[in-house]
């Protein structure tokens, strides 16, 4: 029998995971992506020696990265070594406080009670909630598109975990209710944004987040995270799936309802029996020449302002992550999503992967650093060299309020990601990292789905459609889309 053909419009993390599952079911596949390198926003820079990530620098939930490999009848441990996190990460606080947040139970425990001793008990309480919710999301949202209740047993298994007091609320009025002291408070409001979310508008069900992280723990990968890429790319070529760069698809064809393949910038027609789109779900109307669903600035996920720095000297007392928060973070939140603009005074996080990895750095001397702040995904912000450098020394006073080392003049390279460099290169509105934002109930679980309402054979994978943005999440979109094709294609 003739395999079928699938081709996938972007080689980002979430195509290249669906082309290995679909080869892997006997299927022909293509991976159209439109720069010269797979990855997407999984993407490195390297000169001087100095070797960087310029998007993802923390994995969770490594069980999804693995049973990845196994799908596709690999081991992640033969390709990639994985280095956990000790601490998760170091928090520094505008009045000087700081303290390491670390998954040793005992160690952990000990900054609590000194921070506010009734907080050992909300910790408990909060990572409890978490749990809960990871169990439910385990069987539901994870595993499956959204509004697809058809009921089996695993998943009324999970329901037997509602109602839960909290999960149903605010994300931030329930870390308050959780949490007296105003460090942990900051420190835990920070996770909606893992998806590019505010903690003031979000619901509390993405308490999962920092559970998922302390439980099973936060990971780099040796040689930078990009080396996940390669391995990826490795697996698909091996698997026979085609892998074109400087490839991007202008058109989705259809005949009636049934979409039939695509064009390529350069003219040239692809047949497919399925297509899969992997970059922004909202640009899929303008492809197949309909008035597809639009996504307004303000529905985005938040974007960012990265600087990569190669620092000629070592600098020891850095943590591989740390954050630096600003003064004020309810203004801070108020002016990234509200007001739409570059925070006053940024909350700043810092990774420095060579801390923990020697060979990102030439002759193991130096430190790379990635640099980040939240901004917002607007359209049209035009970042002029003046805004950038207003910006940067925004993010370097909060690093020196924070006891940061003095850098400039020790620089050996340095590069920056504006919104509107992550928009173009990733052909994502306005440099949105995460897709829509997750505020309130409907935006937080009703995104995209894995599948079109109107054409057959087109289909979504990737961090603007179901279940949502970050890595883990990206690779369970391409495990519920690759479902959805084995079940409505074959
Ligand atoms: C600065 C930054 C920091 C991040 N930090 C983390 C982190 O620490 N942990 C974490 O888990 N996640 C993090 N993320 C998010 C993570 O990178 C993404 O959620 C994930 O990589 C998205 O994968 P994807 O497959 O959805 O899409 P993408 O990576 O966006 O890939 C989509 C691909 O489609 C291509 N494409 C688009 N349109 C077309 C077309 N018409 N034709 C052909 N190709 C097309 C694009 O070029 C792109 O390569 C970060 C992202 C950034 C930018």
């Amino acid at each position: 029998m003739k395999r079928k053909h699938a081709i996938i419009i972007g080689g980002g993390l979430g195509g290249l995971a669906t082309a290995l599952r679909l080869a892997r079911a006997n299927w022909r596949v293509t991976v159209c992506e439109q720069s010269d390198a797979f990855g997407g926003k999984m993407n490195r820079w390297e000169q001087g020696g100095f070797r960087f990530d310029t998007g993802p620098s923390l994995i969770t939930m490594r069980r999804v990265f693995a049973e990845l490999f196994e799908a596709a009848g690999a081991r992640m441990d033969e390709h990639l070594e994985l280095v956990p996190m000790h601490p998760l990460a170091e928090y520094v606080y505008d009045d000087g406080t700081r303290f390491r947040y670390s998954s040793y139970l005992p160690d952990w425990l000990a900054i609590v009670r000194a921070l506010e001793p009734r907080d050992v008990d909300g910790f408990f309480r909060f990572m409890r909630l978490g749990a809960r919710l990871f169990e439910i999301s385990q069987e539901t949202f994870f595993r499956r598109p959204p509004l697809d209740f058809t009921p089996d047993l695993r998943a009324l298994k999970a329901m037997r975990h509602l109602p839960l007091r909290h999960a149903w609320d605010n994300y931030h009025r329930t870390v308050a209710a959780h949490f007296k002291s105003p460090h942990l408070r900051q420190l835990f409001d920070r996770y909606p944004t893992y998806v590019g979310s505010s903690p003031y508008k979000s619901p509390a069900t993405l308490a999962v987040i920092p559970y998922v992280e302390y439980a099973f723990g936060g990971w780099h990968i040796k040689g930078g995270l990009y080396r996940l890429v390669e391995s990826l790319c490795a697996l698909a070529a091996r698997a026979g799936v085609t892998l074109m760069t400087n490839a991007r698809v202008e058109r989705i064809e259809r005949e009636g309802r049934r979409v039939t393949g695509v064009v390529l910038a350069d003219g040239t027609r692809l047949a497919a029996d399925a297509v899969v789109m992997n970059g922004d779900a909202s640009l899929a109307g303008a492809m197949l020449g309909v008035k597809g669903d639009t996504q307004p600035a303000h529905a985005r996920s938040l974007s960012g302002l990265v600087f990569l720095v190669g620092v000629k000297r070592t600098l020891p007392q850095l943590a591989h992550h740390a954050v630096y928060f600003s003064q004020d973070y309810r203004r801070e939140f108020a002016q990234l999503f509200d007001e739409r603009k570059f925070p006053d005074d940024p909350t700043v996080y810092v990774s420095a992967p060579s801390r923990s990895d020697r060979a990102l750095v030439p002759e193991g001397a130096g430190e790379t650093l990635f640099i980040m702040a939240n901004a917002p995904a607007n359209d049209g912000d035009e970042w002029t060299e003046t805004k950038i450098q207003e910006a940067r020394a925004r993010v370097f006073a909060r690093l020196r309020q924070g006891g940061f080392p003095d850098i400039e003049s020790e620089i050996a390279v340095a590069d920056v990601w504006t919104p509107g460099r992550i928009g173009a290169r990733y052909a994502m509105p306005g440099g949105a990292i995460y897709g829509t934002h997750s505020h309130g109930w409907r935006r937080a679980f009703l995104r995209p789905p894995n599948k079109d309402a109107r054409y057959a054979g087109l289909y979504y994978v990737g961090g603007s459609t179901h279940p949502g943005g970050g890595t883990p999440t990206v690779l369970l979109s391409a495990k519920i889309t690759c479902e959805l094709i084995e079940r409505c294609e074959t």
